[in-house]
């Protein structure tokens, strides 16, 4: 009761005159005198007059009303909402490295350069790479310094008509995005009903204004592009090089690699694949990847290991210059670092295979109510198009919002774009099989609801803090302070 006490129903607790601190006699002794009088205004709205209890429940009641991996099942298609050995956190936050500044004298912060060499050389192994740099912050960043080194390279080769990125019409949003804050021109090849890409349809586009396609495999409906390697030999044909998505990495890893496929320039999301957990929006790395003969491309500043040794950080005068502040998003680097470590050899190459087994198996145990637009064997990740019963009106939003009262977190909704109804299933790999049932028999429960008593299901959730939120009204006022300005 508490909870929904705090969560919703009172949100103003300020009372006039009411404190939850005590400044000390002489407001001297806070130093305030030596602010200078032009600084210093008289108008500043009052705060929150609450006292020290009530401050600490209420952010403690609101914090519980929080979902995360560790609350429940995260099924978030697309977003690998990764299993996050507690151990990482211990590593990211041990003293040792988080009381380092980044512009420490290179003799000085060995062991991290070391972990940052060791993750570049572990990444380039497992992608199949000649070289990688974890300077970038998310996928998508690193999308962005891929094709940049991309449009380098045929730069540096005089090579300037190349104007043009082909992407699948089933590619993440941020494939057109980074290709268009690259300085390029997006052109979208179709997909097959298979889910792969036509390469027929692909042929005719294929020319000498072409500077890369971008690819991610599995792609996003969770089916394994098949004719990669012929792809590869077309791409390279017309002298455009071959960008790989590596936010799908999770299923391969240990088992296939990019750089075996014919792909020349990579990106791994280090918080997808490689632990770190992450939601709204952060916190996370995008480290990129290139075949050998692009390892000059990559970004500034770089960790090298020298003849004695020992480790430095340098720059590149041929690199394109610098896409983050220093190393990246160390504490990210080294939870990546940790995971792999604590998995190694054998235990990542067990990830792919039981994300693969879960999903598939949630598939076959709910197909015959969800409609299954892609039929055959999925990776990690699945889409149905909705409720096969299209007659009771239940949406996919509706089947998500009724999930929250099971207590799941609901799929991804309303992406790829390929569905009107897409309700996108990626469960981890470290789910028991008591958690995976569980969640079918709440899809079960929930489209046998939406047949019987619709309007049941789509007045839901009514376990949650919160029933209804406006979700549009939200985005266009959003109230993002205490006061009204
Ligand atoms: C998540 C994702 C991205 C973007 O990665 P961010 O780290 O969120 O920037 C790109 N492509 C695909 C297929 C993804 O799932």
């Amino acid at each position: 009761m508490n909870r929904k006490l705090y969560g919703t129903l009172v949100f103003e607790l300020s009372k006039k005159g009411r404190r939850g601190f005590s400044m000390p006699p002489h407001a001297a002794a806070l130093g305030l005198d030596a602010i200078p009088a032009e600084l210093r205004r008289d108008d500043v709205p009052v705060l929150p007059e609450v006292d020290e209890p009530t401050v600490v429940r209420h952010y403690t009641n609101m914090s519980t009303n929080n979902f995360g991996v560790d609350t429940g099942f995260y099924p978030l298609g697309s977003c690998t909402m990764k299993y996050n050995p507690k151990i990482n956190e211990e590593m990211a936050g041990h003293p040792a490295f988080s009381s380092l500044h980044p512009m420490q004298p290179d003799s000085t912060v060995q062991g991290a350069l070391h972990l940052y060499w060791q993750l570049q050389r572990m990444l380039s192994e497992i992608g199949g790479m000649a070289e990688f740099t974890l300077n970038p912050y998310a996928g998508a960043h690193g999308e962005l310094t891929g094709l940049m080194v991309i449009r380098a390279y045929h730069e540096q080769r005089g090579d300037l008509r190349r104007t043009k990125v082909i992407v699948p019409d089933s590619a993440h949003g941020t494939n057109p995005a980074s290709a268009a804050v690259a300085g390029l021109s997006v052109v979208e090849v179709k997909s097959l009903p298979d889910g792969t890409v036509d390469v027929d349809a692909l042929r005719p586009l294929l020319d000498d204004t072409v500077a890369a396609m971008m690819m991610t495999n599995p792609n996003t409906l969770g089916i394994f592009e098949r004719n990669i390697p012929e792809i590869a030999r077309m791409v390279h044909e017309v002298g455009a090089l071959l960008y790989y998505d590596g936010a799908n990495l999770n299923p391969l890893i240990g088992k296939a690699r990019p750089g075996d496929m014919g792909f020349d320039v990579m990106h791994v999301n280090l918080h997808k694949s490689f632990s770190t957990p992450h939601g709204g929006g952060g916190p996370g790395a995008g480290p990129v990847g290139v075949r050998a003969g692009l390892e000059h491309l990559l970004p500034n500043p770089r960790v090298v290991r020298k003849d004695d040794g020992s480790f430095a950080v340098t720059e590149c005068h041929t690199a394109l210059g610098r896409v983050s502040g220093t190393l990246g998003n160390f504490a990210v680097l080294q939870r990546a670092l940790a995971y792999l470590l604590m998995l190694g050899r054998d235990g990542l190459a067990n990830v792919g295979p039981l994300a693969t087994l879960n999903a598939n198996y949630i598939k076959e145990a709910l197909r015959d109510l969800y409609l299954l637009p892609v039929e055959g064997v999925c990776k990690h990740e699945f889409v149905f198009d909705g409720l096969r019963d299209k007659t009771c009106g239940v949406t996919t939003l509706h089947v998500a919002k009724r999930l929250l009262d099971y207590g799941y977190h609901a799929p991804t909704i309303y992406f790829p774009l390929l569905f009107h109804e897409s309700l996108m299933i990626e469960p981890t790999e470290t789910e028991s099989p008591e958690t995976i049932d569980g969640f079918i028999a709440a899809m079960r429960e929930i489209a046998q609801d939406a047949t019987a008593r619709p309007q049941f299901v789509k007045d839901a959730p009514y376990e949650t803090p919160m029933a209804h939120a406006d979700d549009t009204e939200a985005a266009l006022h959003p109230k993002v302070t205490y006061f009204d300005i």
